[in-house]
């Protein structure tokens, strides 16, 4: 049976009447969704209640539940103070349920920092140089003793040719200024964001502390880690930004070779005994090829190349360069986790030397258009990173075109992550970039529902379709690990074909209407 779902409306498909749930490719290739774990309702309970409705029934075998499930601060839970769960945001009993329904978890794990609210912090601020903690987090002066000139702040200013091969995400040097209880006063390297005011007369601050991978008592914590978010489900740990985590005087604080692969590996030993498989996160341009090494030392990989590539595909109404992305995975065998919209920014710089620079430009240019919000890093025009934008503002919010975009990742390969706001065709949200004040711009498209407004839209004709095809991908026996897969490209037109055993999936559609048909 064919499944039209062209401009043309389309018939109700019966496509659970061959196939049985049995077929879902469960933990493996199974849909992911991917949220906050606040995103519907307010937390997590109301979140498995929804997942619990028949109209979610037998969709979602995997859900990526972002770190603000733990005791956190700043960046919506990337800053951790523990990672014990926070009782107003999930429960043990919202996780055994998710277990029940078969769903499992992928986890962050963010080896790179620590809040300053983390006990660890906490006991240096409290007890100074006679902490535990004194060398847990990394002292900026000690790292750079002898290797700069120290300021009237009291931090060391390091000499240019050991900088020079660092990357620094904002302007000035990534340190925060703290005061132990003696009265003086330390920086310590701080790489993601921080927040410093007065309160009572007093110095307050927060902070993603980075931490310091040659204290033995990190490593230790990094254990403790990976068997607390094994006892929650996960199966899956999303290793945030772990390229920052090396840094050597003289050398680069990302991706630092081969430090960080050795680094890497002792995480691995650690996660193998609670049966973790580890999903690196990093950003980098394709042509660095930083993927294939990944793949090739046996990781997960995220797909971070698709989003932008689908985007470009409808803008020059040829799949030409999907093809080619999607012919490199087949070929080399990349196990991937692929993706449109997730908590970040739509990433672009990633796709540098797979498009030209001109037609990256010309793809920023119309997310901008559309409502898409571009730091600049360091005030450097050229050095895009990701544009912030809902996935279906990015779209032009042209209904069919999303759902050509969702039909073209649920036939890509790999494991599909579904973020809930494309899910439930979310827009930008400007009122909540202005609410979140500094670093505001992240929560375009990260608009939290009530349980009923999330209902509510379950009934629009974008997010039903959306739901018809997932079922279709779940329920469908071509859909296995050991597929061949093929992409074909004429101009508009592509079509992807799976085929296992002699079963066959395939998808035909049309990047200039954007119509298509599945079967
Ligand atoms: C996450 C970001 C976060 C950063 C620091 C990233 O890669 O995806 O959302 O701000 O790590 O933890």
């Amino acid at each position: 049976m064919t499944h039209d779902l062209g401009p043309m409306p389309s018939t109700s498909p019966d496509h659970t009447s061959e196939h049985t749930l049995d077929n879902i490719p469960k933990h493996k290739l199974g849909p992911m969704l991917n949220a906050y774990p606040d995103s519907i309702g307010g937390n997590l309970k109301a979140m498995v209640d929804f997942l619990d409705r028949p109209e979610l029934a037998d969709v979602f075998s995997s859900f990526y539940i972002l770190p603000s499930l733990y005791h956190t601060d700043l960046d919506r839970g990337f800053s951790v103070q523990d990672y014990d769960l926070d009782e107003s945001m999930a429960t043990r009993d919202d996780l055994d349920r998710l277990s029940d329904l078969g769903i499992d978890l992928k986890l962050d794990f963010i080896l790179n920092h620590a809040s300053v609210l983390s006990p660890q912090f906490q006991d240096l601020l409290t007890f100074g140089d006679d902490s535990t903690y004194r060398d847990f987090f990394i002292d900026w002066n000690r790292f750079w003793d002898g290797h700069g000139e120290m300021t009237a702040e009291g931090y060391i200013q390091p000499d240019p040719d050991v900088i020079k091969d660092m990357f620094f995400r904002k302007p000035g040097l990534p340190l925060l200024m703290v005061e132990f209880p003696d009265g003086s006063r330390h920086p310590y390297w701080n790489t993601f964001y921080q927040k410093v005011w007065r309160e009572d007369g007093k110095l307050k601050y927060l902070g993603q502390m980075d931490l310091n991978v040659k204290s033995p008592l990190v490593w230790d914590f990094y254990s403790d880690t990976l068997g607390t978010l094994a006892g929650y489900g996960a199966k899956l740990v999303r290793l945030d930004a772990f390229a920052y985590t090396s840094k050597e005087v003289g050398a680069k604080n990302f991706l630092n070779e081969p430090e960080t692969w050795d680094i890497l590996e002792r995480v691995r030993q650690l996660a193998a005994p609670h049966e973790l498989e580890l999903l690196p996160e990093i950003h980098a341009s394709y042509g660095e090829g930083t993927y294939e090494i990944l793949a090739n030392k046996g990781y997960p990989i995220y797909d971070f190349f698709m989003p932008g590539l689908i985007l470009d595909a409808f803008e020059r109404e040829s799949g030409i360069y999907l093809k080619r992305w999607t012919d490199e995975i087949t070929g080399k065998g990349l196990r991937t986790i692929s993706m449109l919209g997730c908590h970040d920014g739509i990433p672009l710089l990633d796709l540098k030397g797979l498009l030209s620079d001109e037609d990256i430009a010309k793809l920023i240019e119309t997310l901008v258009s559309r409502g898409g919000y571009v730091k600049d890093l360091h005030g450097q025009k050229k050095m895009y990173y990701q544009v912030n934008c809902a996935y279906y503002s990015a779209l032009g919010e042209v209904e069919q075109r999303m759902l050509l975009a969702r039909a073209i990742q649920l036939f890509m390969p790999g494991k599909p992550q579904i973020w809930y706001l494309d899910l439930l065709g979310g827009t930008n949200d400007y009122a909540a970039i202005e609410r979140g004040g500094e670093g505001g711009h992240k929560e375009i498209n990260r608009t939290n529902y009530t349980l009923d407004e999330a209902l509510e839209r379950l009934k629009r004709p974008l997010v039903q379709k959306q739901l018809e095809m997932i079922r279709f991908r779940n329920t469908n026996p071509a859909f296995t690990e050991d597929a061949d897969i093929s992409f074909e490209c004429d101009g508009p037109k592509i079509s992807i074909h799976w085929d296992t055993n002699g079963k066959h999936a395939e998808l035909n559609a049309n990047l200039s209407d954007c119509s298509f048909t599945y079967r």
